[in-house]
């Protein structure tokens, strides 16, 4: 066991609820944590509509065939909410009296940064948790990747694919704004992979003079499109248009994926890593571990502290960054 986790004791009965923004894997997660638990014998609680469910004690006992063919589906069917009574601590009490009530013992909660300090607040309850990381934004520190990005930045790449046979065919400038709150992860995944010759994540400083600069340049140079990947958090996708129109003169179209990129059948990569993730975060529960997050680094599931994760912002790999700006001279 390692330094911080607490010993606790071990449960024969768990539930799983999905919170906050909905991902692509969701369902793939909560189909391993309901398969997981049968194997071990325990039995495991379904909660609707994320924390709200928890306080108004919505949920059902699951078995295995409660999540037959749901693996290939997007969103989730425990259905998510954000939750204002449970930001309360009366509102959070009642949820843990739910969860007593019906003999529960350990929590896996599927979802992102606001969920995971959810479940630290039952765990300041002395309520055993596990977080889940299940968010398109790959925003959360302590793993390489969080369930969802991989499908959400290929639909950002498809969509980029699409409209660089357009911009070739009209010889226009497209602006595609891509989500990611206040980071940029999916924007330079998708810029690199879609071959983007700006991107523009928050991470960043934005220079329009050097944005026109590397449009221009490749123009000169005959490139038959021009592509901007924005970030959402970076600018939004209509003032960089006005402005890349007003410095450098060049006819823009503005794509704005919004909450397509939410949406879904989850990619491989995704319904993979989110069965290994909810498979694992029940063998830790039963292990008597908790207050951890499931990650993974390289190929490696790694088990931080929910606590140190959320305490720290998620850098972009400077590598990638500086591949970005080598590949779109
Ligand atoms: P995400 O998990 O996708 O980041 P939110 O930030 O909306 O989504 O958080 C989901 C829910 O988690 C919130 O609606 C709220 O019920 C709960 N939550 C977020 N922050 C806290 C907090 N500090 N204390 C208790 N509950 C919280």
């Amino acid at each position: 066991m390692q330094e911080g986790e607490r010993a606790l004791s071990v449960p024969s009965s768990i539930a799983v609820l999905t919170s906050g923004g909905d991902a692509p894997g969701m369902n793939a997660a909560l189909r391993a944590v309901v398969r997981r638990s049968v194997y071990e014998g325990i039995r495991i609680f379904g909660v609707y509509h994320g924390y709200n469910g928890l306080i108004r004690d919505e949920m059902i006992e699951m078995n295995v065939s409660s999540v037959s063919d749901i693996l290939h589906r997007g969103g989730t069917i425990l259905r998510t909410a954000r939750s204002a009574e449970f930001m309360t601590s009366a509102g959070r009490d009642k949820a843990l009296a739910a969860l007593r009530g019906r003999g529960i013992e350990g929590l896996v909660v599927i979802g992102g940064d606001g969920s995971f300090r959810g479940a630290l607040e039952l765990m300041r309850l002395g309520f055993p948790v596990m977080g889940v990381p299940g968010t398109i934004d790959n925003d959360i520190e302590g793993t390489d990747y969080t369930i969802g990005f991989d499908t959400a930045v290929n639909t950002a790449v498809e969509a980029i694919n699409k409209v660089r046979d357009t911009a070739t065919s009209h010889e226009r400038t497209f602006i595609v704004e891509v989500m990611g709150r206040d980071a940029g992860f999916i924007a330079l995944a998708a810029g690199i992979a879609g071959g983007a010759e700006v991107i523009l994540v928050p991470e960043e400083g934005r220079d329009l003079r050097e944005i026109c600069r590397r449009l221009t340049s490749g123009l000169r140079r005959g490139k038959l499109h021009l592509i901007v990947v924005v970030a959402e958090g970076a600018a939004r996708a209509y003032d960089v248009a006005a402005g890349v129109t007003s410095e450098a003169g060049l006819e823009t179209r503005v794509i704005v994926l919004g909450h397509l990129q939410r949406g879904g059948t989850p990619t491989a990569f995704d319904r993979i890593l989110a069965s290994r993730f909810g498979s694992a975060a029940v063998a830790a529960l039963l292990e008597g571990r908790a207050g951890l997050m499931t990650g993974v680094r390289g190929d490696q599931l790694v088990f931080p502290e929910l606590e140190a994760c959320l305490a720290v912002r998620k850098r972009l790999d400077p590598e990638l960054l500086k591949l970005a700006g080598i590949l779109a001279i």
